[in-house]
């Protein structure tokens, strides 16, 4: 009985102090591999094409192989002996079940695992036509009501491009998810025919230049920044179980402003905690290579090491799982969240991109040759003159919820869409736009002419990096820094290579007419370049992004400066990018208006969501305890006044803690009503703007900001959250 008492009247402050005691308590996991040899066990659980190539027969490898280069299908008996073989292997190895594994528009993976035995002839089995197409129900993934005009049920189909994979005891087989009639449903579909695209548009150039080359393959190195926090403390902060971010806290006396915590020590349960994901990770074959301390308090990065854009974005998703499940281990949650912990840096997604050639060429890296020059630049300048054509359609590709705390707040990327290319490239490009009417002869030694001759063979100055801009090019690659670190980087990837594989087509085909009128290659290609430099000037930024001043001189240039997600989504839809959708068949016009019905759904629930928990958390939590630690300041001053003592000092703390609760009822009580009013809002749209407008922007800062303030003037002893300083100081 006496202990039941004691449960009930648990208090919210007590859990803070029980979930404080358990970090000190945290036992040691003990981390090691079989083997500290890597290549001993890298990629021990993944059926590629190694596995294929040592399982399959020869002429059927070939079919694979051939199939998974050209983006074809492949057939039913090929399909058959690939099963059979990925069967055999991944039994041997443990696994009793399969699933298809594919990335729905709500973000993050979904599965659904299928027994390999089977029961009516009680041997396993697993046939080609199971490998290549499964029937999940469809009905409860968000379609943006594609499946009330089409139809109800969707199925997976198996992708070729990305290896199958056993995790736990299920072999996992990357697949895309479609609708019926056809209707892509997932960020998978339209990254494939993106990739497609710029093979297709990035091949016909360098035959421009080089015959031999046969296929551009768009790569892709990721890297993850995120949080770690303890578990107990995590389940002591309602907030960052239902909405991923804290929607309150003070900012700890020490922040981020010793920049003492980038690249430091790792935190010992942390370092633990890396090893231990990395050796997973390896085994699945994700190239992990690098781990570091990040700007905030207890904020890290992973990198691997770049691959295949398909493959590194299903190995990020994958890593991204991994992560979670052995920080459970650890005792440690993991936040992929762009913003977790208002005042300190968000986290992003840095995608590293480039275009490589099947001749093992980088087409982003300058070489110590000149004529070899010509090719990087028509790469470089076309990449720059796509993101200032389609800035809006990149800018909406990066577009989500938690990225709108991220983009534009002072030590993130803004939301200005821009290109940083360093000092060099920069006088480089300068120098062509210089000699624009300079008419090159045949005969001229047209590199010395234009100054091409010039390009520095490595630039990778440390100090010619620029961390403000959203699309930085860093000497053999581009590093679109915008995303997100919960996001997909499908979406992004499909975006970028979409927008670039047409700027290759449309140079393409300028440059062989002028070929056509007679005109030398290699002047044509150069006169079409500088063309592009002199009109996609605005888009290159040099200074620094976070400054006003760019703000001001973005908004001079014509840029746009889009910076919430409802808003920013449009860029989908404008006439200019459906018509570049279905120019590439990446995806069609209905499919295009379904996913952003969907995006916009789930931005509604997103801030409907925050705007509970913070209305919840105030109103049951932090007025409740502000009024008890009131009600002892009044005691204490009526005491003090009976003694004849001066009381101003309590009497003025009591009015403080009386205004901001008042702000908070008032402004949770008119954010409720706001909430009430929106729900009847039947256009998505519109209620989405709404519940940007008139409750995010509104309410949530202004409420945060009484908390806050509660917080310093309430006694430690009874706050009921967790505050930063304990969530952020791992050890
Ligand atoms: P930085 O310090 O400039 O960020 P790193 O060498 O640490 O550079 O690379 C960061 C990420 O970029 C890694 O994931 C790396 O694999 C990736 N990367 C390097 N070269 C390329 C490339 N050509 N294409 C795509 N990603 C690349
Ligand atoms: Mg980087």
């Amino acid at each position: 009985m006496t202990q039941f008492c004691q449960k009930t009247t648990t208090t919210m402050s007590q859990l803070r102090f029980e979930a404080l005691k358990k970090l000190n308590e945290r036992p040691k996991v003990h981390v090691e591999a079989t083997t500290p040899n890597i290549s001993q066990f890298f990629g021990e659980y993944v059926f590629g094409m190694e596995q294929m190539r040592a399982t399959l027969a020869p002429a059927v490898f070939k079919k694979v192989s051939n199939a998974i280069k050209n983006h074809e299908k492949i057939d039913e008996t090929t399909a058959d002996a690939v099963a059979s073989a990925a069967k055999s292997w991944a039994i041997a190895k443990g696994a009793t079940h399969f699933t298809h594994w594919f990335q729905p528009m709500t973000g993050g993976t979904a599965e659904k695992h299928d027994s390999f035995f089977d029961a009516l002839s009680g041997i396993e089995k697993f046939k080609g036509s199971e490998l290549v197409q499964q029937e999940p129900d469809a009905s409860s993934f968000p379609s943006g009501g594609i499946r009330s005009t089409f139809e109800a049920r969707g199925y997976t189909a198996w992708d070729p491009t990305s290896p199958m994979f056993l995790y736990g005891k299920t072999l996992s087989i990357p697949t895309v998810f479609v609708s019926y009639t056809g209707e892509t449903l997932d960020t998978k579909s339209p990254l494939l025919k993106a990739l497609k695209a710029v093979d297709v548009a990035a091949t016909q150039v360098c035959q421009l230049f080089d015959k031999d080359i046969q296929h551009v393959v768009a790569s892709l190195g990721a890297e993850q920044e995120y949080f770690a926090v303890d578990k107990a403390l995590y389940n002591a902060r309602p907030d960052l179980v239902m909405a991923g971010r804290t929607v309150f806290g003070h900012a700890p006396a020490r922040g981020q402003q010793l920049e003492d915590h980038y690249f430091g020590t790792i935190p010992g349960r942390v370092y633990d905690f890396m090893r231990d994901f990395e050796i997973e990770s390896w085994k699945l074959g994700i190239p992990v290579r690098t781990r570091h301390n990040e700007v905030a308090p207890s904020q890290f990065e992973v990198a691997p090491l770049f691959e295949e854009v398909n493959v590194a974005n299903d190995h990020n998703q994958l890593m991204m799982d991994v992560m979670s499940r052995v920080g459970e281990k650890h005792n440690l949650k993991i936040l992929f969240h762009e913003k977790p912990f208002a005042g300190l840096n968000g986290s992003g997604k840095h995608n590293n991109w480039s275009l490589i050639t099947d001749t093992g060429v980088n087409l982003y890296a300058p070489s110590s040759s000149a004529r070899d020059n010509l090719l990087f630049l028509t790469f470089f300048v076309t990449t720059i003159k796509a993101v200032h054509e389609h800035a809006d359609l990149l800018r909406a590709s990066i577009a989500t919820a938690g990225n709108d705390f991220r983009l534009g707040a002072n030590e993130a990327p803004p939301a200005i869409m821009s290109v940083f290319i360093g000092s060099q490239m920069t006088a480089v490009l300068d120098e062509l736009e210089k000699k624009g009417n300079v008419k090159i002869e045949k005969g001229d030694n047209m590199y010395m002419k234009l100054g091409i001759d010039q390009i520095p063979e490595i630039i990778l100055d440390a100090t010619d990096r620029n961390r403000t801009s959203p699309f930085a090019f860093t000497g053999n690659k581009f590093e679109f820094r915008a995303v997100g670190g919960s996001d997909n980087c499908g979406t992004p990837m499909a975006i970028l290579n979409l927008i670039v594989a047409d700027q290759l087509t449309k140079f393409y085909e300028t440059v062989s007419k002028e070929i056509e009128k007679g005109e030398e290659k290699r002047i044509a290609i150069v006169n079409v370049l500088r063309k592009y430099i002199k009109e996609s000037k605005a888009i290159r930024f040099e200074g620094d992004g976070y400054s006003d001043e760019w703000v001001k001189e973005a908004d001079k240039r014509g840029l746009n400066n889009i910076k919430n997600m409802p808003r920013a989504i449009e860029g989908y839809v404008s006439k200019k990018s459906l018509e570049l959708f279905e120019k590439y068949g990446v995806l069609s016009h209905k499919e295009v208006e379904a996913r952003n019905e969907i995006r916009l759904e789930s931005y509604i629930k997103k801030v409907q969501i925050e705007a509970r928990v913070i209305g919840d958390l105030a109103m049951n939590h932090i007025v409740p305890t502000a009024i008890a630690y009131q009600n002892k300041l009044i005691t204490n001053a009526n005491g003090l006044s009976g003694l004849g003592v001066d009381n101003k000092a309590v009497v003025q703390t009591i009015k403080e803690i009386s205004g901001h609760i008042e702000t908070i009822k008032a402004s949770v009580r008119e954010m409720v009503e706001e909430r009430k009013r929106l729900n009847k809002i039947t256009d998505t749209h519109k209620r989405a703007f709404g519940y940007c407008d008139d409750i995010k922007e509104k309410y949530f800062d202004k409420i945060r900001d009484a908390v806050d303030r509660l917080e310093l003037l309430v006694d430690n002893a009874d706050w009921p959250l967790v505050k930063y300083r304990e969530l952020l100081f791992l050890r």
